[in-house]
């Protein structure tokens, strides 16, 4: 057959890098991510919609950030890769580390930054090609994965993204004939492929059924295994679920974060108990 990109089924090559057990911050036990101090505002005079917020963001775990609607939530999220900056006359203070550098650093690449810290969306926004060429269209574009490797790429990709199965016979078809959910996963395997240490996730449940959601969820659960991932939700089953550690965020500020588990049975301030007893938001 000629033309249908395929990936072989069996004996995978791995073309994502080789990934050491224990990279050097980690093993020192540093966070992959800090965020310090961190405020964010969407022009000159506008309240700060992020609010002189802190905390780490542990490697290979998930961390959720929660609160009510328009608390900051998105716009933290997107601080972290810099999507903030496409709104002209923003501005910030304080930090953001990745991997120890600095994401508003004059030197920084911001293109290689969100390669390495690839975002997923609200809702699926798969490009208008092919299953295939949604996946390869990154490494292809970027250069980095010889052609020829592509094959292997994309099909590995699809594995991590639990779609594999479903698609393997398809590759050529449209991205948008896919359901939602395997829309999402299409998504997921996109950012994959770009070779990212950090997945950022806002909302990436909230157009899907539940079923769908399940495997999402069951995703996330595989996937940090690898990848350094932050969730943002505003369903707080789903952080529970979901997540090792929450930051619960109100109104630009970070009132409470901690383990998990720990933020949702014993709370430390009273606000958060209220979210979470749903008292407010
Ligand atoms: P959340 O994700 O918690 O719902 P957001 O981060 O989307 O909250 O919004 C935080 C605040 O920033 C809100 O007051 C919102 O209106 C404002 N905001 C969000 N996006 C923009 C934007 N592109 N331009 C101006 N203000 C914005």
């Amino acid at each position: 057959m000629t033309g249908t990109p395929r990936g072989p089924a069996l004996a995978l090559r791995s073309t994502l890098p080789e990934r050491p057990p224990a990279p050097s911050a980690e093993a020192a036990g540093a966070p992959a991510i800090e965020i310090r101090d961190f405020s964010f505002r969407y022009a000159p005079k506008a309240p700060w919609a992020v609010d002189g917020v802190s905390f780490p963001v542990a490697p290979r775990a998930v961390t959720a950030i929660i609160g009510p609607s328009g608390c900051g939530k998105s716009t933290l999220l997107r601080s972290i890769n810099r999507l903030n900056d496409l709104v002209p006359a923003s501005g910030h203070t304080g930090e953001i580390l990745v991997d120890g550098r600095s994401v508003y650093a004059k030197e920084t690449d911001v293109v290689e930054l969100r390669n390495r810290v690839g975002m997923v969306f609200q809702r699926p926004n798969p490009f208008p090609r092919s299953i295939y060429g949604n996946v390869a269209y990154g490494p292809a574009i970027n250069g980095g994965v010889p052609r020829r490797d592509l094959p292997d790429l994309v099909a590995e990709c699809l594995q991590r993204a639990a779609l594999w199965d479903e698609v393997r016979d398809r590759l050529a078809e449209p991205a948008a004939g896919l359901s939602g959910g395997q829309q999402q996963r299409l998504c997921i395997a996109r950012a994959l492929a770009n070779r990212p240490e950090v997945l950022l996730m806002d909302e990436p449940c909230s157009a899907l059924d539940p079923i769908a959601t399940a495997r999402i969820e069951e995703l996330i659960f595989e996937l940090k295994r690898d990848y350094t991932i932050v969730i943002v939700t505003h369903n707080m089953q789903q952080a529970a679920r979901v997540s090792d550690r929450t930051a619960f965020l109100e109104a630009g500020r970070l009132v409470e974060f901690a383990e998990t588990r720990t933020l949702f049975t014993r709370p430390t301030q009273a606000r958060t108990e209220a979210y979470i007893t749903g008292r407010f938001g």
